[in-house]
């Protein structure tokens, strides 16, 4: 527990060395440096439940950073409000935190779980585009026909979008 309160409190204090008005990139690269300084303090089940290691290597620039809805400002001052009880939870906010970041809305509402809308991921097995809902496990082709489990998804990248016609951001 002390570790956890000692990790919140690392991060908290890294965040609130941004300013008021930070952008998405500059958030997201704070949050991820301190995660590849901490990821040692996680256990190897948590790392790999929640892609701390993915997360923490990822490359920023190959995502369409400005597209995502993302409000760095109140992301930030939710990441410091709120105490993770666990650090199974303290991973978790950050995937949450991180994927949002490079992950672009399908405009879709989940038809599964209703709570949330679907984003645009790349399926490395088909190839091909996916809508996946970050709160279920429902996946979908962006016509609408729902996915099994044969499907390795991953955030799309800048170059994925531009060429499915997924409209890429200018930069
Ligand atoms: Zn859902």
């Amino acid at each position: 527990m002390m570790k956890l309160k000692q990790l919140h409190l690392d991060l908290s204090q890294r965040l609130e060395e941004l300013s008021e008005d930070v952008s998405t990139s500059r958030f997201l690269e704070c949050l991820q440096d301190w995660l590849r300084q901490e990821l040692g303090k996680f256990s190897s089940e948590t790392v790999q439940r929640y892609q701390l290691a993915e997360l923490a290597t990822i490359e920023f620039e190959r995502y369409p950073l400005q597209r995502s809805s993302m409000n760095p400002t109140e992301e930030v001052r939710r990441l410091i409000a709120v105490s993770p009880s666990s650090m199974e939870t303290l991973a978790m906010f950050l995937r949450d935190v991180l994927r949002a970041g490079i992950t672009v809305s399908s405009g879709v509402w989940c038809p599964n779980c209703d709570s949330a809308e679907l984003v645009t991921n790349f399926d490395e097995i088909s190839q091909k585009i996916v809508y996946a809902c970050d709160r279920c496990i429902w996946a979908q082709t962006p016509e609408g026909s729902p996915l099994g489990a044969d499907c390795h998804l991953v955030p799309a990248t800048k170059i994925v979008l531009e060429q499915f016609g997924a409209v890429a951001p200018k930069n």
